[in-house]
């Protein structure tokens, strides 16, 4: 169990509920990252005393040194600053719920450093995954998944025979919407996530299902299997978090209200189980569970996280950076809904695949990526 912790990306939807699961189990938060939100970091430090903090952005440290100036805090900056902070600080846990590729190179300095990796951070197994599953082996180093959907499927894994993982989707906002109905969507629209609050690259994700692509390909990663044994079934309700089917047909679920907290929790108490940070679910309060076929054509982006794995090599970078991009874009009003899936659709498949990817062929994918979305879209 963890007795001290680091959070990256402290300042997010889930760095900020990690830190509240700290607070009631008593764990120690020996140091804490952020990009630029200095404001929100500030409280954080006053609040848990940790001894190192990174910002990302060097003119936010500056200014957050100023803050805090009446303290004993050592301050990291720049780019690289989160990896240093993982690697330097004292935790035996670190949560890296950084969003995006940035947060690649932390889980990577986690693991070299020997420390146990709660991972909310779905792109480091997105767009490096073997690599980072080698390291972690390497070191005999449990991986705990942060995301509900893998957090569940830890939970259920009980055996070796499985047949197959059902990841459960809410289906966004738009479920059961068509092509045609989607196009006039709005951002406003598109951050009205039904069932989960979270950050809004992550709820634009999940409002295009590409989310959920990138769930199929870190659960290929994290549990070993193959992109066939990994089935997406909607389930609008968001009570059933995932499930596990073995080869004897039982299935396993893991059911609860849909609150990261326990996820995080179960990955800092892992193996044991810890008194509950969340309220219990009634059963009887439940209007029923219903389960549904995702739609591909509505939602190109999750047929495409098949074909991104089954190319391999740089391609799911490639699609995560393109998202990435095509989601800043999107947000920034400048290209519309359906163009956004087009757009990752079309950067992600013009990409030259490449076997056995070094971390500059990720890193350089991605950028390309990004260009390539950019110039397309405002050309
Ligand atoms: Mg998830």
């Amino acid at each position: 169990m963890t007795k001290t912790v680091a959070i990256l990306g402290s300042t997010g939807s889930v760095g900020t509920q990690a830190l509240d699961v700290c607070r009631r189990l008593s764990i120690r938060v020996d140091a804490l990252s952020c990009g630029r939100d200095v404001a929100t970091v500030e409280k954080q430090i006053r609040a848990f005393s940790p001894r190192l903090v990174a910002v990302a952005d060097e003119a936010a440290a500056k200014d957050l040194a100023l803050r805090v100036a009446d303290l004993k805090v050592k301050i990291l900056s720049g780019r690289e600053a989160a990896a240093r902070l993982a690697e330097e600080s004292e935790a035996d846990t670190v949560v890296n719920a950084v969003s995006g590729i940035a947060g690649l190179r932390p889980t990577l300095a986690t693991l070299k450093a020997g420390k146990r990796l709660a991972l909310a951070n779905k792109e480091s197994l997105v767009t490096y995954g073997t690599a980072v599953m080698e390291e972690a082996r390497k070191r005999s180093l449990p991986i705990l998944p942060v995301d509900s959907e893998h957090s569940a499927i830890f939970q259920c894994l009980t055996g070796q025979k499985v047949k197959t993982i059902w990841l459960t989707a809410s289906g966004g906002p738009f479920f059961g919407k068509s092509r045609e109905e989607m196009k006039g969507i709005t951002p406003a629209d598109a951050l009205a996530h039904p069932t989960w609050n979270m950050g809004s690259r992550i709820t634009v994700d999940s409002a295009t299902m590409m989310n959920k692509g990138f769930e199929v390909i870190e659960a290929v990663h994290l549990f070993g299997v193959t992109p066939e044994q990994v089935k997406v079934v909607v389930h609008r309700e968001s009570i059933i978090h995932s499930m596990v089917e073995y080869i004897d047909n039982a299935v396993m679920a893991q059911m609860s209200r849909p609150d990261m907290r326990l996820c995080v929790q179960y990955a800092l108490t892992y193996p044991e189980r810890a008194e509950a940070v969340i309220p219990p679910l009634e059963l009887t309060a439940l209007s029923g569970l219903t389960f549904h076929e995702p739609d591909g054509e509505s939602f190109p982006l999750l047929p495409l996280a098949y074909e991104a794995i089954h190319r391999g090599g740089v391609c799911p970078a490639a699609m995560n950076g393109a998202d990435e991009e095509a989601v800043a874009l999107f947000l920034g009003g400048r290209i519309g809904f359906t163009a956004l899936s087009d757009l990752v659709s079309e950067v992600t498949l013009s990409m030259p695949s490449m076997p056995s990817p070094t971390l500059t062929d990720v890193e350089e994918a991605d950028r390309e990526a990004r260009r390539l979305v950019r110039d397309k879209a405002l050309s």
